[in-house]
């Protein structure tokens, strides 16, 4: 599944291939994904000038003059600059025309989303799909600090406090597991039990993993933005995310494995208290 880095990384690739371009056209395949699309997609985009684009958690946020598209990758989306004339293949369901070249927007499972915000209805970050979202963890100097207030009182466990996005957003399953692993903190914690100390560690580590793998998959750019249609889902190494039973990179216990939310925690029990 995307999470936060690949659709950053991806935003980077079609950024320089449609920043300043004009839409010349909009093809779609279907009528929609998760939801419908806009009915009037191509009305609506044609003839209109890319000014920017933007991440927002996990949805993109391509700017225009008179509104903004979000768009959402779902569980297996992904999008490419294509030159144009490539036929589609079966999970092809937008084109976003620039001329020559081509945005596709692929998504085999079809949990994606491609939306709508008019300016004339208001701040895009009031829409329903971002309105209630956490703080943006790259960049956000008082990180630590809003994790310990917006715990205090919350008895869920930390790894379910982060998951739910309404403090921080960006912090999925596996950047959830190997922050806490990092920050030396056991999943199962009581978010409100955790110090302002301890906060401080887990929020260094989930800005510096998250930007890590960004740099990792901006390594791999090519194969985002390629026309061999490979999914360019970055594979990292990591501590504790799915090794369960295999030895702890940091002290050689066995990686233990637990449900939390009914998602696998994977976490090592001498080095996470
Ligand atoms: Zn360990």
């Amino acid at each position: 599944m995307p999470e936060l880095p690949e659709v950053e990384v991806t935003r980077r690739g079609i950024a320089p291939h449609i920043e300043g371009r004009t839409v010349t056209g909009v093809v779609t395949r279907r009528e929609g994904l998760r939801w419908p699309f806009p009915s009037d997609l191509p009305a609506l985009l044609a003839g209109r000038v890319v000014r920017s684009t933007a991440r927002r958690g996990k949805y993109l946020l391509l700017g225009f003059d008179h509104g903004a598209l979000l768009i959402h990758l779902g569980m297996s989306g992904h999008l490419r600059i294509l030159p144009a004339g490539v036929p589609p293949l079966k999970h092809d369901h937008i084109d976003i025309e620039f001329g020559t070249q081509v945005m596709r927007f692929t998504d085999p499972r079809r949990f994606g989303a491609v939306l709508w915000h008019a300016d004339v209805d208001g701040d895009i970050e009031q829409h329903w799909l971002l309105r209630s979202l956490g703080v943006e963890p790259l960049g956000c100097a008082d990180l630590a600090e809003r994790l310990y207030r917006g715990t205090r009182g919350r008895g869920v466990a930390i790894k379910q406090a982060l998951l739910a996005g309404d403090i921080v957003v960006g912090v999925g399953n596996i950047y959830a597991c190997e922050s806490l692993f990092e920050s030396g903190i056991h999943p199962n914690t009581a978010a409100k039990r955790i110090s302002r100390e301890r906060y401080l560690r887990l929020a260094q580590a989930i800005q510096r993993i998250l930007a890590a793998a960004i740099e990792q998959g901006g390594s791999s750019l090519r194969d985002f933005i390629g026309v061999d249609g490979a999914s360019g889902y970055f594979q990292q190494s990591y501590f504790v995310y799915d090794r369960e039973a295999e030895p702890c990179r940091q002290c050689g216990a066995s990686v233990r494995r637990i449900v939390q939310g009914q998602r696998s925690t994977f976490y090592c029990a001498r080095c996470q208290h």
